[in-house]
């Protein structure tokens, strides 16, 4: 019988004693809608598209719509998309007025020779090839739920993504982000980084969230591919990813899914906001420790 699994992630930065009942009811429909889909026979790829461009457009979540603005006050977005089975993958950074920066992604990855395009090219981009722009930033952006005014000077962060595997025995990831709240214009985080932030290959795919810099410099997803192809289990190979995103000072969660059809979820923040459903797995939603 077939394998499918899809995984989701709001972020690795909620708030203890915050209410999130509201993003979980929302990942708990969104996790069954990718499952149908899966079980119809979409693809991996469409699938975390789907996904993402439905957590970015919600404003539930610090990307698309929630996203916070940087320092200079206005919002920068970053995404990235990857396919396992050819490793093709896209990615946008710095950009401004896109709806659906995941599209925009895709996008990318299989209308240019192109892995990445930033800031105003990525928007270009974006323009000529008739993706969603935002026609009045200063009232399509709100805080998301669990998000406080507050929250925008501390440098909190959040981040959506999606991992899945469909019935054909392919792998797809997708990550998208606002950013830390307050960064610096320009600041590019782990999340459009295909490595880092963003991971599929043949045999898992993978999904970050956290701080960005720790992330970058600890290897993130793909270090979690490599020491699961070395012979480490999902969890374990995302437990040694997180534990060296802490020893270099940072907080993560990472999502995942294995050709096999596991699914791991795990983090060192606080909690990550999180559902996950496949053929060998009941749903599981949460945002905090069980
Ligand atoms: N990783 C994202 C970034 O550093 C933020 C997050 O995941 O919360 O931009």
């Amino acid at each position: 019988m077939a394998n499918y699994a899809v995984a989701l992630h709001g972020g690795a930065g909620p708030v203890p004693g915050r209410d999130y009942v509201a993003t979980e009811a929302h990942l708990e429909c969104l996790a069954n809608t990718c499952n149908e889909r899966l079980i119809a026979g979409a693809a991996a790829l469409d699938v975390v598209e789907f996904a993402v461009a439905e957590l970015e457009s919600c404003g539930l979540y610090v990307a698309g719509k929630g996203s916070a603005p940087n320092s200079a006050g206005y919002v920068e977005l970053d995404a990235s998309i990857m396919h396992g089975p050819d490793r093709a993958a896209g990615a946008v950074a710095a950009v401004v007025d896109v709806v659906n920066p995941v599209c925009v992604a895709r996008g990318v990855m299989e209308r240019t020779p192109h892995v990445m395009l930033a800031a105003q090219g990525a928007l270009n981009f974006a323009r000529d090839n008739g993706f969603k722009l935002v026609d009045d930033a200063e009232t399509y952006y709100v805080l998301p739920v669990g998000v406080t005014a507050e929250d925008i000077s501390e440098q909190k962060h959040g981040t959506v993504g999606a991992v899945a595997l469909d019935n054909s025995g392919a792998l797809a990831a997708a990550t998208s982000t606002g950013g830390t709240f307050m960064k610096l214009e320009g600041r590019v985080g782990d999340t459009p980084l295909i490595g880092p932030g963003t991971w599929a290959d043949d045999n898992v795919a993978i999904s970050c969230t956290g701080t960005g810099e720790h992330i970058i410099r600890s290897g993130g997803a793909i270090a979690v591919a490599h020491h699961h192809s070395a012979g480490a289990s999902l969890t374990e190979a995302i437990q040694r990813v997180l534990a060296e995103i802490k020893r270099l000072g940072g907080d993560a969660g990472i999502i995942a899914a294995s050709r096999h059809g596991e699914i791991a979820m795990a983090y060192n923040s606080d909690g990550m906001k999180r559902a996950a459903i496949g053929s060998d797995s009941p749903l599981q939603v949460a945002t905090f420790d069980d």
